[in-house]
């Protein structure tokens, strides 16, 4: 890829001359990769290599690009370099805290609220989030095949109270558009569905992503589409991507985002009132500030509910309502995401 310097620190690609798929390829697997493309100490390497043997390091070029060379602070970064902070036990900290295991009556199908059902699309990401309770997700296991896609479908259409699909994953967008379309034509003959909604952070770490193809069937579904990005600092966000977005919104889809509050990557007002603006100058809506689900190897990223509620108070008190995102935790055996005031 060829590069132009805009200031000593950073590389602005020129147009990407890469294909999604391409991309996916070519992301950083390799700790020391990283380190060196970002120009960071190599003694942050041990620990690196330690903590990505339990979930390994993936990262696209796209979302590597958009980070500060040689800040190991870098909020994008701090989302993706494995730690040594990530093998300590911390007590409260569990393997499965959100009891999705339990709420799987169909492989591909969770079924915990009422109204809408969330479909596993595919297990995994095109990058791994330090944070994430998918760290300890069986990966692999839950890929349903044709034959259980159709039942999948046959138990939505046996149940009118559901008027939602949800694509989650993993990543959704990591299927092929091939895939996604033929599941979304079946989805169509059951008739008391009337929305779609497409959870992905695709767009933000490989843009190139929004694709004709993606956007063709988007636009041909007789379906209203929401797409929910998860993107939780301003810098991730960038021209190519609030160009995808304008397409994206051009196709009829509802674009919204969803944040996880994390310390050291968006802890403080200022980053939270910088975020909403910059994504609603993207055309993207914030919909939910979560707070951490505590999943073993994330302590150091957790914020009390009282250091939420204050960094709240202050969005509330520098943005327009509709900027300000609902702060909620996810509870196991609650019908519905929680509200924190
Ligand atoms: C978050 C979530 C949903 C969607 O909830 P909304 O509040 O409608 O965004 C659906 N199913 C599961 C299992 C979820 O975790
Ligand atoms: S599910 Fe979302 S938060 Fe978790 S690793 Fe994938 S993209 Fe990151």
């Amino acid at each position: 890829m060829s590069f132009v310097s805009a200031t000593p620190e950073t590389l602005v690609p020129l147009v990407s001359q890469y294909r999604w798929q391409e991309e996916l390829q070519r992301a950083i697997r390799n700790p020391e990769e990283l380190l060196e493309y970002l120009q960071l100490p190599m003694e942050l390497l041990p620990q690196a290599e330690k903590a990505a043997a339990d979930f390994p390091l993936r990262v696209p070029m796209p979302f590597v690009d958009k980070m500060q060379r040689g800040n190991p602070n870098d909020p994008l970064l701090r989302q993706v370099l494995p730690l040594a902070a990530e093998l300590q036990v911390v007590e409260g900290y569990d393997v499965d805290p959100l009891e999705e295991l339990d709420a799987n009556p169909l492989k591909g199908l969770i079924h915990k609220y009422k109204s809408r059902v969330l479909l596993t699309m595919a297990s995994a990401c095109a990058v791994n989030c330090r944070y994430c309770f998918r760290r300890h997700f069986p990966y692999g296991d839950n890929n349903p095949s044709a034959d259980e896609w159709r039942q999948v479908v046959d138990y939505i259409a046996a149940d009118d109270s559901i008027n939602e699909v949800i694509f989650s994953g993993g990543d959704p967008l990591l299927s092929p558009d091939r895939t996604l379309s033929r599941l979304v034509q079946e989805l169509e003959a059951v008739e008391h569905l009337q929305r779609l909604r497409i959870h992905t952070r695709l767009p933000v770490v490989i843009p190139q992503r929004v694709d004709d193809e993606l956007l063709q069937w988007l636009r041909s579904t007789r379906f209203q589409t929401v797409m929910v990005l998860h993107i939780n600092h301003s810098a991730e966000i960038d021209t190519t991507l609030a160009a995808r977005v304008a397409d994206l919104k051009a196709s009829g889809v509802t674009v919204l985002n969803q944040s996880v509050l994390l310390r050291g990557v968006n802890d403080s007002v200022d980053t939270l009132v910088e975020l909403s603006e910059a994504l609603f100058a993207a055309g993207i809506l914030p919909y939910y500030l979560h707070v951490l689900d505590k999943t073993a190897g994330t302590a150091h990223f957790d914020c009390s509910e009282t250091e939420a509620r204050r960094l709240f108070a202050g969005m509330q008190m520098r943005l327009s309502g509709f900027l300000v995102p609902k702060l909620v935790r996810e509870i196991p055996e609650r019908a519905s995401k929680t509200l924190i005031f």
